[in-house]
């Protein structure tokens, strides 16, 4: 009976220790709550980054401009090697310097437009006038047709699409529900790598491919003036834009193309269908830059100050490229204010971490993860052959932000099991701010997955998607003004004690199983 007794109260004694190894200092975290919510910088950062550096499109002039600022705001806050890191070749830089178009036949009207990146700009230093040419063809083989006939003109594709009204609100917020669900989610077998092949292929998918193939190489071979497009997802005169060309180095210059809102395109089209002389007026001027072909992230460090965990690295970090519709405020300007913020809040705090921690704001990211995916490569592993650099074994964790600007209401596992109650611990002085989930899914698309490719543990947030995916994701509509500023100051609030408590933490975070080699390199004989 007695032994029973003693060996509960040793267990229970080691419960309580092993317990209380994660809970959080509570009046650090007082401390940070007090700084985020009582003196936030978070929109002075967010104004600089979105109207004062303009588009930031990866190696356009506007996101060279916001990270200098950056890397300058870190290294005045007291950040060391406070840099622009290169990362290896990106490509071209982009920028629209003039974009005009209005149908002045069969009366003047204006139109909603965005010319897609990496296109060309409309020939001659002055407005050129056009009627349009609408190209309709069910297939690749129809194209044939206007061979020849497309030189100089504005042209047009035919869409199918038809608009309707929004029965549903724009912005959400996460449902209790919702939340509960997330956290009810079990493990999924082979959940961090989705199985590949047998996957059906989806054929009308893959026809719509074939036919936009066939488009771009006629549209480049014949070089209209201009080229119109739509999306369909846009309404209202929100325009889903993105790219239209490519930036490699060699790549060819594609012809002006711009994207019209939904509402103009189909108005026009439907003119032009009708035999209606349609006239256009239009004037787009685009520029390429091929000075420097280099990309480059922005990092910055608190160093750490305990002797033997000092060369151990808390990282934080989003994306700091964006499209260039607008200036990218809710993807992801939002994500870099709250890293940046986050640091801001430590060193005002002159917390001096165990561990050092370091933000890094990424390019490329828009164009597939190239940012962080190189740093990755440059610094801790190769994905692929899953060789590993030393500086692998130092990194504690990645936490990144790029689900737009909604407050978090907690985090995604992304399958690391072992890492779920250290988080719910971090959380709980939070609870009542909305962030209290932990969900063992997985989320992807974004940066952490290029750290959780190699092994090292790598987080995303879950936050509220307010209009995200309805009105600002890669549109003309995401400016300063969709940012809620007491959803950034909760999220900078979260961020910067998360990397405090990493930083502090006695182990590292623990971490899943390393990913296999993709390829094992031929063995010489
Ligand atoms: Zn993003």
């Amino acid at each position: 009976m007695r032994k029973i007794f003693l060996f509960s109260t040793i267990q229970f004694l080691f419960l309580l220790v092993f317990a209380q190894n994660d809970a959080p200092d509570i009046e650090m975290m007082k401390k940070i709550r007090q700084e985020a919510m009582e003196n936030s910088k978070v929109m002075d950062i967010a104004f600089h980054l979105t109207d004062v550096s303009g588009p930031r499109l990866t190696a356009s002039p506007g996101y060279m401009n916001a990270a200098n600022w950056a890397k300058t705001k870190l290294a005045g806050w007291g950040l060391k090697n406070a840099s622009l890191e290169p990362w290896g070749e990106f490509g071209k830089g982009w920028q629209q310097e003039r974009s005009y178009i209005a149908m002045t036949k069969p009366y003047y009207q204006p139109f909603i437009a965005v010319p897609r990146a990496w296109t060309g700009s409309t020939p001659g230093n002055t407005i050129m006038k056009s009627d349009v040419t609408l190209i309709k063809a069910k297939d690749s083989a129809e194209l044939i047709q206007y061979i020849g006939k497309l030189k100089n003109k504005i042209v047009m594709t035919w869409m199918s699409d038809t608009l309707r009204p929004s029965f549903s609100a724009d912005a959400s917020r996460y449902a209790d529900t919702v939340l509960t669900r997330m956290a009810a989610a079990v493990p999924r077998e082979n959940a961090q790598r989705p199985a590949q092949g047998n996957r059906p292929v989806n054929a009308n998918f893959a026809t719509m491919q074939a036919f936009q193939r066939t488009l771009t190489k006629l549209m480049n071979d014949e070089k209209p003036a201009l080229v119109l497009s739509m999306n369909g997802r846009g309404n209202d005169g929100t325009i889903f834009v993105s790219g239209g060309g490519q930036y490699t180095k060699d790549a060819v210059e594609p012809p002006a193309s711009l994207m019209l809102s939904s509402d103009d395109y189909l108005r026009l089209q439907r003119l032009v269908n009708a035999g209606i002389k349609v006239e256009i007026e239009t004037d787009v001027k685009t520029r390429f830059f091929t000075d420097d072909l280099k990309g480059y992230n922005v990092i910055a460090e608190i160093s750490g100050t305990d002797p033997k965990l000092k060369d151990e690295v808390v990282m934080l970090g989003g994306h700091l490229d964006s499209w260039h519709g607008a200036t990218g405020a809710t993807d992801n300007a939002a994500g870099c204010a709250v890293m940046m913020e986050a640091v801001r809040i430590l060193k005002t705090l002159n917390v001096q971490p165990r561990r050092t921690i370091r933000i890094a704001l990424w390019s490329g990211e828009e164009q597939g993860l190239h940012g962080s995916r190189n740093y990755v490569k440059n610094h801790l592993a190769d994905p692929v052959t899953m060789q590993l650099k030393p500086e692998h074994g130092k990194v504690s964790a990645y936490y990144n932000l790029d689900n737009g600007g909604g407050k978090i209401r907690g985090i995604y596992l992304q399958g690391n099991t072992a890492a779920g109650p250290v988080f719910s611990k971090w959380l709980e002085p939070f609870a009542d701010m909305g962030a209290a989930t932990v969900t063992i899914n997985n989320t992807g698309s974004t940066d952490h997955v290029a750290f959780d490719a190699v092994g090292v543990p790598g987080f995303q947030f879950i936050q509220d998607p307010l209009e995200y995916s309805t009105r600002t994701h890669h549109t003309n509509m995401d400016t300063y003004d969709h940012l809620i500023p007491d959803d950034l100051k909760q999220a900078s609030m979260i961020l910067a004690s998360f990397v405090y408590n990493t930083a502090q933490r006695d182990e590292k975070l623990p971490r899943k199983e390393l990913p296999k080699a993709r390829e094992v390199p031929a063995r010489p004989f």
